[in-house]
């Protein structure tokens, strides 16, 4: 399995920013990991015009469930490909929140992303009212019940999980290196029930949080294939070391 560490710049970044990928280039020219970076969509194509020959790859923070027509401000699966995108974030909290949507709106985006050919990293976790009222693996497990497609229509690395408890979210807290095995080994499982063996190569990412002086003590823990990061992928001199601690792990 090739693990993944990926930037989600959330809606941060210019054309000044660029400047941010070269660096990260130069500093992981053949990462022993996929390396990709999610910037807003004003800036994807320049982003993939500048990673072109290189190992960084470039995605998507979301998209319209349908390949085209009159969904005014949206944008299609099929056209961030054309972009450049090769992954496209799904169901993220702050998409769930801001934007209402639900599990069966990130399924129907999931199916669409699938259809395309690139990679859905789809977002999952609890809040800290359904953390601490014990409802974490309920949560978890009804998101992934509702919000995953039926089938794995391509290469089981094609469909990414993201665990984002939402309370971990820009806070700088992290839930503990027990309570992130709990989790992710709870995914594995329900995946494993639903896809079969072939979902023991599936990408389950952790999100929260990370940089470079907690990366290495995640990414040991079972079942973190790489990690979904916000604030810390902005700036090279931070994205790096993660990056580097996954390639290590
Ligand atoms: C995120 O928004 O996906 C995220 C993990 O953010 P941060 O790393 O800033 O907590």
């Amino acid at each position: 399995m090739r693990k993944l560490a990926a930037g989600n710049w959330k809606m941060n970044g210019t054309s000044e920013d660029l400047a941010e990928i070269a660096k990260l280039i130069d500093a992981h020219p053949k990462p022993n990991c996929e390396m990709l970076i999610c910037p807003p969509t004003t800036l994807l194509s320049r982003m993939a015009d500048c990673a072109k020959g290189s190992a960084l790859r470039v995605g998507g923070q979301d998209c319209h469930a349908h390949a085209s027509g009159a969904h005014t401000g949206d944008i299609s699966a099929a056209m961030l490909k054309d972009a450049g995108a090769t992954h496209i974030i799904l169901g993220h909290s702050e998409r769930r929140a801001d934007h209402g949507e639900t599990d069966a709106t990130v399924l129907a985006k999931a199916v669409a992303v699938q259809a395309s050919g690139l990679v859905a990293i789809v977002c999952v976790g609890e809040t800290e009212a359904q953390r601490d009222a014990g409802t974490t693996l309920a949560v978890i497990g009804s998101q992934l019940e509702g919000s995953l497609p039926p089938s794995l229509t391509s290469a089981p690395d094609g469909l990414v999980i993201a665990y984002e408890p939402v309370w971990a979210i820009g806070t700088g807290r992290t839930p503990t290196l027990d309570e992130v095995a709990e989790v992710h080994s709870f995914i594995r499982d329900t995946l494993v029930k639903r896809y079969g063996d072939a979902a023991n190569e599936m990408r389950l990412l952790y999100g929260g949080s990370v940089k470079a002086s907690n990366a290495a003590a995640l990414f040991a823990v079972p079942h973190v294939d790489g990690a979904l990061v916000g604030g810390a992928s902005l700036k090279s001199a931070d994205f790096a070391p993660i990056v580097a601690a996954l390639a290590a792990s």
